[in-house]
């Protein structure tokens, strides 16, 4: 599940940490209905409800609460949805099988770049002949680029078959998993180990991030260490990517320092390093990420730090965002122009919920991801842009609803010869 990528370098924590001493203090609590993925408490403050369009066969929930823990400091999406709607969306709808659009294989320079950065990091702290395991790995990037480092004991978790079969087909191990893994029938061994396990941007896609990491402790070998790589919610950027970016049906925690040391107190473990860092995508924009690493045997319990002003913040940030979005749409296209929405990812599922969104003058919705073509989201068949861009009428607008990738849908669009004026919804006209 490695998400989108690039070049990282690694940085001590800035000193701009948030404790809950300076939450607000009329702040009202309440009782979620999920329990916190870190540590299970149901008290909650509630900063924004989320709402989307999501494609017609989607297990997740079309709304949550973006909810912060009083007892953790960690952010969640608060839904009715189950762990079981989200295994299986991973198991079904994984864009981390198709090469087009997912990231974190490694195909990109960029990607590739994050991916032997990090592989240098962890070569360091891995002793030779490791046996290592990579949950979520998508399609195996960072196992290849760890092999080049010199592993050859080398184990791909992912819950899409098509994933697993790409990474066997390079002759590496791999098995799918259901996360919790509980039940270790992925492998013939008896009692499976490895000196170092990562979750690399998978903690904040799981329902119970906390059972996840207790069942992957369970594959740990006597002094191995894990890696938990996420993104960075005290960095959320409003200047690099659309309002509540960070807010989609996908990433449903968000975990600070403070969660990380919560997971290592509850779990028993000390804290190697931990710190801050920057991925650089493929549009050059640094993407914020927070990594730890630790190893079995106890770590002294800070107290949490809890996410709620860096989130509250963030929020009320973005709904002055979303103002501006609507102002640069809406003077691009008024009511009434035709157009098609090129992306039917979380940036669109979100904007088409807003009342102004003129949904009554959309045509079609073209996506390049195999796993959304053929499906139906928002009254219209999402197809490939060969085939949903074919006889529009002249005065049709190709709207972009990319939030990171809008250049390389531009020239991809480009190179399809169509006439129609182009235009991202983020960046205006290209
Ligand atoms: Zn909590």
């Amino acid at each position: 599940m490695n998400p989108i990528p690039l070049t990282v370098c690694f940085m001590p924590f800035a000193e701009k940490r948030v404790s809950l001493q300076t939450q607000k203090q009329d702040v009202v609590l309440a009782t979620s209905t999920r329990p916190c993925p870190a540590c299970h408490s149901h008290e909650c403050h509630y900063l924004h409800k989320m709402h989307f369009v999501l494609p017609e066969t989607s297990p997740l929930p079309a709304h949550y609460d973006v909810a912060v823990c009083r007892r953790c400091g960690s952010g969640f999406a608060d839904s009715e949805a189950r762990a079981a709607d989200y295994d299986d969306h991973y198991r079904s709808f994984s864009k981390y099988e198709d090469p087009s659009v997912a990231t974190g294989g490694g195909d990109e320079p960029m990607d590739r770049q994050r991916l032997e950065i990090l592989a240098a990091f962890l070569s360091r702290h891995a002793p030779p002949g490791a046996r290592i395991a990579d949950i979520g790995c998508g399609n195996g990037g960072l196992l290849k680029e760890l092999r080049k480092n010199g592993f050859e004991d080398l184990t791909g978790f992912d819950p899409s078959r098509v994933c697993v079969e790409q990474i066997r087909a390079t002759g590496m191990n791999a098995y799918t998993i259901v996360l919790p893994a509980e039940h270790l029938w992925w492998s013939d061994h008896n009692e499976p180990s490895f000196d170092l396990i990562i979750l690399s941007h998978v903690l904040e896609h799981v329902f119970d991030a906390q059972a996840v990491l207790k069942s992957v402790l369970a594959l740990l070998a006597p002094g191995g260490k894990i890696y938990i790589e996420l993104p960075d919610p005290t960095e959320y950027d409003l200047q690099n990517f659309p309002p509540l970016y960070f807010f989609d049906p996908e990433h449903i925690n968000h975990f600070g320092r403070g969660s990380l040391t919560y997971f290592a107190h509850a779990l028993g473990l000390s804290i190697v390093e931990m710190g801050q860092k920057k991925i650089c995508l493929q549009n050059g924009v640094d993407y914020p990420a927070i990594f730890g690493l630790f190893e079995t045997g106890m770590t002294a319990f800070e107290p949490g730090e809890s996410l709620y002003s860096s989130l509250a913040k963030y929020v009320e940030e973005s709904i002055e965002g979303v103002t501006q979005l609507r102002t640069h749409l809406l003077a691009l296209m008024g009511d009434k122009t035709p157009f098609v929405l090129w992306g039917a990812g979380s940036l669109a599922q979100r904007l088409i919920t807003e009342p102004w969104f003129p949904l009554h003058s959309l045509l079609a919705v073209v996506d390049r991801d195999s796993k959304k073509q053929g499906l139906r989201f928002a009254g219209k068949l999402i197809l490939s842009p060969e085939i949903g861009l074919q006889n529009l009428p002249d005065n049709t607008l190709v709207i972009c609803a990319a939030a990171v990738t809008a250049d390389q849908i531009k020239e991809d669009y480009i190179a399809l010869g169509f006439a129609h004026p182009f235009h991202s919804i983020t960046e205006g006209e290209h």
